[in-house]
């Protein structure tokens, strides 16, 4: 390390959206650090201090941009990693603990901070109701680190434990049809008035969200901004007058 300075990397979780969803830990570090690195649009929605030097990367480049801010970190510098939402959740605190795990000894000896953010399909949960007020468990619907055969095996096997669900990167312009791929999936497993929930850029000017029952989900209602939430076979709506409908999945399950 040079100077005796002993380097740091944290990566910060932004949350869903606007800055109001920043916890004030994610405020801190982000404000501490020297050095950003991360996802171009990510790294557009921190605001710009003196001094804090940025390096914007492709969102394809996980592996390469966490090698960069380790060894930016190994060299004594106080360096924040950022990501959408949590850090943990299909982001870049897996990516950078696997860079360490591969790389250079002296990587090992560095000081690392995971921060949390709020994730999207808390993000989306919270402006429904509660539908993931009981077990759920949460799909990445991408292909490029695992095979499709493993996602259909996982979204039928999750629908007959029961779980309520949430779908990340639910499509992308290479693989327009596996998300209708999916539904027909779930559909085979589960009655067509489980309901399923469209929350597109939650958190954002943009937002959008949409109630749908299972049997009239369609591959084209999301796009990669869209964190999709399944119901389970217990989740209910609750109509009110003049309000938005509440959806929420009963804390309880089977014969208690
Ligand atoms: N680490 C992020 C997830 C990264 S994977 C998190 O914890 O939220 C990228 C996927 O996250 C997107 O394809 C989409 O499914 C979801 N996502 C991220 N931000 C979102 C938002 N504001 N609204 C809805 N879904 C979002």
């Amino acid at each position: 390390m040079s100077g005796g300075k002993s380097g740091k990397l944290t990566v910060v979780g932004l949350g869903p959206g606007e800055a109001r969803f920043l916890t004030p830990e994610a405020s801190a570090a982000l404000n501490e650090a020297e050095a950003l690195y991360g996802y171009e649009p990510y790294l557009d929605r921190v605001p710009a201090r003196a001094g804090q030097t940025r390096h914007a990367s492709d969102n394809r480049e996980e592996l390469a941009r966490a090698g960069a801010a380790l060894a930016h970190a190994a060299g004594g510098a106080q360096v924040a990693m950022v990501s959408g939402g949590d850090p943990g959740v299909f982001a870049m605190a897996a990516a950078v603990i696997e860079a360490i795990e591969t790389g250079p000894e002296e990587w090992r000896a560095l000081e690392l901070v995971v921060v949390p953010g709020i994730t999207a399909m808390l993000a989306v949960a919270a402006r429904c109701g509660a539908p993931l007020g009981h077990d759920f468990c949460a799909i990445s619907l991408s292909d490029n680190l695992k095979p499709w055969e493993l996602i259909e095996k996982r979204l039928r096997l999750a629908a007959q434990a029961g779980f309520a669900m949430a779908f990340y990167n639910p499509v992308s312009k290479a693989r327009p049809h596996q998300l209708e791929t999916a539904f027909d999936i779930l559909r085979e497993e589960l009655p067509g008035s489980v309901p399923v929930i469209f929350g597109r850029a939650v958190g954002r000017p943009d937002e959008r969200l949409r109630l749908v029952p299972l049997a009239n989900a369609h591959g084209h209602m999301a796009d990669m901004a869209t964190c999709i939430l399944v119901g389970s076979v217990e989740t209910r709506i609750v109509e009110r007058p003049g309000l938005p409908s509440l959806v929420y999945t009963p804390r309880r399950a089977g014969d208690v």
